[in-house]
């Protein structure tokens, strides 16, 4: 048997956290078998770090580290930019493509900032540039979205993207926990950022959402256009009437074609709590799993399921990308460039019609339910479902909450009947609105 002359590529990884210490530690130990997949050897010429002598799980070894990744980059055929935040990740990213490396990156942070002009460079040197691992770590989403469903049309995706927010909120769900005990839990298990409001406000979801929006849209979508709201609003009270009117309440990630109020088509990207009903699929997503869920106009409902993060299981989407670079780096020509081509309108939040469920407290006296349907009415807001729990308080001033469930509506709507409601002498209190989706 004549020997495969197997060129060698040469793979430096930038960062040896917790995802690029697995990331080295799965190439070198199984370093024959992906050389066999891709037909070329891969070579880990080194891994950036800042402190080489700082203790890694799963070990690097030494002679591999470097606190040089300027020079790192300088000559590899693939970087793996692992590092996060935006400098020095940007510059160096940009450094590799302009050497002619192909990059790959679970940045993002980066992408959703400057994406852009990373996209530009990649595409003006012809290079790929490949992020598989920046939404919902070890869920293949990016390559379906921007491969394998290339030729449908993406009307929705509805994604729970961040895992922390997703335990928080589950285990109010399911052991009657409060915010305040949840968030203290998802702390002391790791699972909140440094900076908890990054998850807890929906910023990590908004970043994410704009990647994906832009994928599914062939769109740039900028991370300011997305609509965001955190949980930190969200009461156990939310949590308790959503259940007993058969929903779940879920921070999703909602990108949408819908139709604008100039003619044609645009896109709504948004954050926020919703309620999602306890049989849609995306209910059943539990702790801090994530899930990506997506309506095509031919291929129909199709949902992306497992590990949001996790080093090793970030390491395999990372892995993946490092094998689909080195092929196309050996079969030449241009990486695929970013698609943009439809370059839909980016319509405010207010283009969006949705559901609500509103929690009130009222004064528990003849008439205010008069009152409060009037108030709805008046904005052109239907109801489809009231319910009435039992006044509480002093007998000459009892509360009572009313539960209303909205048909859909549009939020400039919803907001002047809130207004109205805030306003009337029967309503002590908006308690909440949460939209409800997956409908
Ligand atoms: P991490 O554990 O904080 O690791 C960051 C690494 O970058 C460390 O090894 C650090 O070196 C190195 N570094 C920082 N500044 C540097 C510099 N100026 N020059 C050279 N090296 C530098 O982060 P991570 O969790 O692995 O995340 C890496 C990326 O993956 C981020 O973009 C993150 O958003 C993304 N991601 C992570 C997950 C996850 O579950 N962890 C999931 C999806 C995506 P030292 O070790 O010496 O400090």
């Amino acid at each position: 048997m004549p020997m495969i002359d197997y060129r060698n590529l040469k793979i430096a990884i930038l960062g040896g956290g917790n995802v690029g210490a697995n990331v080295a530690n799965l190439l070198l130990t199984h370093r024959d078998e992906l050389e066999a997949r891709v037909g070329a050897g891969l070579e880990v010429v080194g891994v950036a770090v800042r402190d080489p002598a700082a203790e890694r799980t799963p070990a690097i070894p030494a002679e591999l580290l470097t606190t040089d990744a300027h020079a790192l980059v300088t000559g590899a055929d693939i970087v793996v930019e692992l590092i996060g935040g935006i400098e020095p990740a940007r510059t160096l990213v940009l450094e590799a493509l302009r050497a002619g490396a192909d990059v790959i990156t679970a940045n993002k942070a980066l992408l959703a900032t400057h994406g852009e002009e990373l996209f530009e460079e990649a595409a003006q040197v012809g290079a790929q540039l490949h992020y598989e691992a920046a939404v919902a770590a070890a869920i293949p989403i990016i390559r379906p979205l921007r491969e394998s469903l290339a030729g449908d049309r993406i009307r929705r995706i509805l994604g729970i993207v961040n895992g922390s927010t997703n335990f928080i909120l589950d285990k109010m769900d399911t052991e009657g926990w409060t915010t305040e005990e949840a968030m203290r839990v998802a702390s002391e298990l790791g699972y909140l950022e440094a900076d908890p409001t990054l998850d807890v406000e929906g910023y990590d979801a908004a970043q994410k959402a704009a990647i994906l929006a832009g994928l599914a849209f062939h769109t740039r979508v900028p991370v300011d256009a997305v609509h965001r709201e955190g949980i930190t609003k969200v009461t156990s009270d939310d949590i308790a009437a959503a259940k007993a009117a058969g929903y779940v309440v879920k921070l999703l990630a909602i990108a949408e074609r819908v139709r604008s109020p100039l003619g044609g088509e645009g896109i709504v990207t948004r954050v926020h709590p919703a309620l999602v009903p306890r049989e849609h699929p995306l209910a059943a997503v539990h702790g801090g799993h994530n899930a990506v869920f997506v309506e095509a106009e031919f291929a129909g409902s199709l949902m992306f399921y497992g590990a949001g993060a996790g080093g090793v299981q970030t390491a395999s989407a990372v892995l993946g990308d490092i094998v689909s670079a080195a092929r196309r780096h050996l079969a030449g020509g241009p990486g695929v460039a970013e698609s943009t081509s439809a370059d839909l309108p980016i319509l405010p939040f207010d283009a969006v019609s949705t559901r609500y469920q509103i929690v009130l407290e009222v004064a528990d006296v003849p008439g205010v339910l008069a009152q409060v349907a009037s108030a709805f009415a008046e904005h052109g807001v239907s109801i489809e479902q009231f319910q009435q729990s039992a006044a509480r308080g002093e007998d000459a001033d009892p509360t009572a909450t009313l539960v209303v469930v909205t048909h859909e509506a549009r939020e400039s709507a919803l907001a002047a009947t809130v207004e109205a409601l805030n306003g009337s002498p029967a309503v002590r209190r908006v308690a909440s609105v949460i939209r409800v989706e997956g409908l």
